[in-house]
């Protein structure tokens, strides 16, 4: 098996990273930056969204698993104490593999020239640098709303955790395949009228923003930002690839809300219950 790790760059996570690199090569394992089948994070979640980029153009083929040297990451869900453990499985057992879905946004502009597809794994966010974003929001091809206001967060079901979460949004398990929209504050008077509710777009139910007063957009996916001008229709929806997790031993989804929001302590959880 051919393996990368990708490390945050700070002194403890790359001294993680060779350590786990020489008991990997030990095992006979071989590192391959370019096509890797195990994609091992070190670092936070950020760290991890870098290396799913990185490798979003093999999702079929390429596994991802987080190890986290701050605080506990959502995709960074490995502690450094667990590394000699986590090398172990990885060198002996074939693992088993966690799906997680993903959104595709796909960017259109007037001339019709380029189209820029993007996958992300927290979200995208549409927002300008002069004043108030103005959209029309279609969903299924149908006028739903038009959109005034700073702007909007689509997210995955993994990233509802993140900027979504900040914006009111639900939390969504990631077994649901599913989107989620949710706003940053829009105007709503008698004039400008949105539902102010976040929305969960299940699979096939595309969503698509059409800017009315022409802007240059700041539109950013998970950990990275670009602008553009000109631009016809942003597109939502789930997209068909998803991220594979190499999963060695569960570590529940909603242990993890827990562990992250509420208290890592059990025992305090279950005397609030
Ligand atoms: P960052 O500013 O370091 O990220 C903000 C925080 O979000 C960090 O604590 C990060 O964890 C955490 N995070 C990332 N993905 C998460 C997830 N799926 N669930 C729960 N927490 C998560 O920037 P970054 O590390 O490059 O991450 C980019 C992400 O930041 C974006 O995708 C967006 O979700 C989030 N963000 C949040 C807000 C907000 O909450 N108001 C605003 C902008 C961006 P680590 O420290 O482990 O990296
Ligand atoms: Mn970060």
């Amino acid at each position: 098996m051919k393996f990368k790790i990708v490390s945050k760059g700070d002194e403890r996570s790359n001294k993680i990273k060779t350590t786990i690199k020489q008991y990997l090569t030990d095992f006979e394992l071989i590192y391959d930056r370019e096509e890797p089948d195990l994609v091992i994070s070190v670092g936070g979640d950020g760290t991890f969204l870098e290396a799913f980029h990185r490798y979003v153009h093999r999702l079929d083929k390429t596994a991802f698993i987080g190890v986290h040297t701050g605080h506990l990451g959502f995709y960074a869900d490995w502690l450094p104490e667990e590394v000699e453990k986590l090398v172990i499985e990885i060198a002996k057992t074939p693992f088993q593999v966690v799906e997680y879905p993903l959104l595709e946004v796909i960017i259109r502009s007037k001339t019709g020239e380029s189209e820029d597809r993007f996958l992300a794994l927290n979200e995208a966010t549409i927002k300008t640098p002069d004043g108030s974003v103005v959209f029309d929001v279609e969903i299924k091809g149908e006028h739903f709303e038009t959109f005034r206001g700073d702007g909007l967060c689509i997210s995955t079901p993994s990233g509802s955790t993140a900027y979504n979460k900040a914006l009111g949004g639900g939390i969504i398990h990631p077994t649901l395949e599913a989107i989620q929209l949710t706003e940053m504050a829009s105007i709503n008077n008698r004039v400008f009228r949105t539902i102010g509710s976040p929305l969960i777009l299940p699979k096939h139910h595309t969503c698509l923003l059409k800017p009315i007063v022409d802007r240059s957009f700041l539109i950013t996916m998970d950990h990275f930002t670009r602008n553009y001008t000109n631009v016809k229709s942003i597109q939502c929806r789930v997209a068909k690839e998803k991220i594979r997790f190499a999963r060695f031993r569960p570590f529940p989804f909603w242990n993890r809300v827990r562990d992250s929001f509420v208290t890592e302590d059990d025992g305090q959880l279950n005397r609030l219950k």
